[in-house]
């Protein structure tokens, strides 16, 4: 069987971090996420769509380590707003998107409502195991971006965590939305 092309991944309620937006200056967030953008042509690097209001959205990719406790970061992409949706779909749950976020999942890998279902249940069921345990952030690959990162900012932050935290921390995101061709409007 391939892997398929669009994952449910989970962040652990006891990473205490989960957003380089709280870590980073502002202005590197900004550089890091446009170059994201860019590197992708404004388009998701899983499922070649963009969104309605913005066209991507700058997602993390983490490597987990179950052994060492740790959780690295591997990398940034670029996703249309549908597949982040579905990667978080403990906030799509939170805020009543589930289904929504479910179709999507079903229509990207081409799989049946059952084999999604499945696949959601097996990243809750690893996201519970992992919750049980504490994470050690190893964020070294910013260091090659020429990013420095700053300490977490205010006591709030240590409450927030997992989940929760893509909500307050994607709420808006400000990007030139390229202009589309009528053949890639049709596309959507
Ligand atoms: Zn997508």
């Amino acid at each position: 069987m391939t892997a398929p092309r669009l994952v449910v991944e989970l962040v652990p309620a006891t990473s205490w971090f989960e957003n380089l937006r709280s870590l980073l200056a502002p202005a590197d967030w900004d550089r890091l996420r446009r170059q994201t953008y860019r590197a992708a042509r404004y388009r998701c690097e899983v499922c070649g769509g963009r969104g309605e209001a913005h066209p991507v959205e700058c997602h993390e990719r983490w490597v987990y380590d179950e052994v060492a406790g740790t959780q690295t970061l591997s990398g940034l992409i670029a996703l249309c707003p549908l597949c982040h949706l579905v990667v978080h779909f403990g906030y799509a749950r939170t805020v009543g998107r589930q289904e929504e976020a479910g179709r999507h999942l079903m229509r990207v890998n081409n799989w049946s409502r059952r084999e999604a279902h499945g696949h959601v249940q097996a990243a809750f069921a690893t996201f519970e195991r992992r919750s049980g345990q504490h994470w050690r952030l190893d964020v070294s690959w910013l260091a090659g971006q020429g990013v420095e990162v700053r300490p977490p900012a205010g006591p709030d932050l240590e409450e927030l965590s997992g989940e929760v935290l893509f909500e307050v921390l994607f709420g808006e995101e400000d990007q030139p939305v390229p202009r589309l061709s009528r053949a890639e409007r049709r596309r959507r």
